[in-house]
């Protein structure tokens, strides 16, 4: 038994936890749940390959059921609409409305993270960041990484990009968001 690796899980999990606590008390004034606001939060921050229900669900690691119920909820508090895909009618994508964007705002990051102050906190990213990529590889879930790191992005120019895969132009803030279709170099 690795003492290391169980220290570190139940270090991961304890943090995790504490966010959850208080994240639940601030989410309570909203009729809100932590995976709704995880939801949310997703929505706000990938590209449009990515705004899927079923991207949602990869994301979350959640059940379609779960997600589906996550985002009737969504919906009916005004927070995120769907629009269906101009191609694809069977498509539904997910866009965060005003309302959405500004709770999000309030609620990301958490008080209690903001508490940390002016910690360098660059290191630690890098290495979870790492590990995350490792146990994502390990077991094979997609990894949903920032499109400007991404294998299939070629630079234009300053403000144009162009995406190998899809063969579409990406704009500069579109390279900011995450990317269910994220490849490492
Ligand atoms: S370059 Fe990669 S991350 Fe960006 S849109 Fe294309 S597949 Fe997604």
């Amino acid at each position: 038994m690795n003492k290391n690796i169980i220290e570190l899980q139940t270090l991961l999990e304890r943090t995790s936890s504490l966010i959850r606590a208080e994240n639940r008390q601030a989410l309570q004034q909203h009729g809100l749940l932590s995976v709704q606001l995880e939801a949310l939060y997703y929505l706000s921050q990938c590209n449009r390959y990515s705004d899927t229900p079923m991207a949602v669900t990869e994301y979350l690691g959640q059940t379609k059921g779960t997600v589906s119920q996550t985002l009737k909820v969504l919906e009916k508090k005004q927070l995120i609409v769907k629009h269906k895909d101009t191609h694809d009618k069977r498509i539904a994508h997910i866009q965060v409305t005003t309302a959405g964007e500004s709770l999000v705002k309030q609620l990301m990051p958490s008080k209690l993270m903001t508490s940390i102050g002016n910690t360098d906190v660059s290191p630690i990213i890098t290495q979870l960041s790492n590990l995350l990529v490792q146990l994502q590889h390990q077991h094979g879930s997609k990894m949903f990484g920032q499109c400007l790191n991404c294998q299939y992005n070629q630079t234009i120019d300053q403000t144009h990009y162009h995406c190998q895969l899809t063969n579409e132009l990406l704009l500069k803030e579109e390279t900011l968001l995450i990317c269910r279709e994220f490849t490492e170099k």
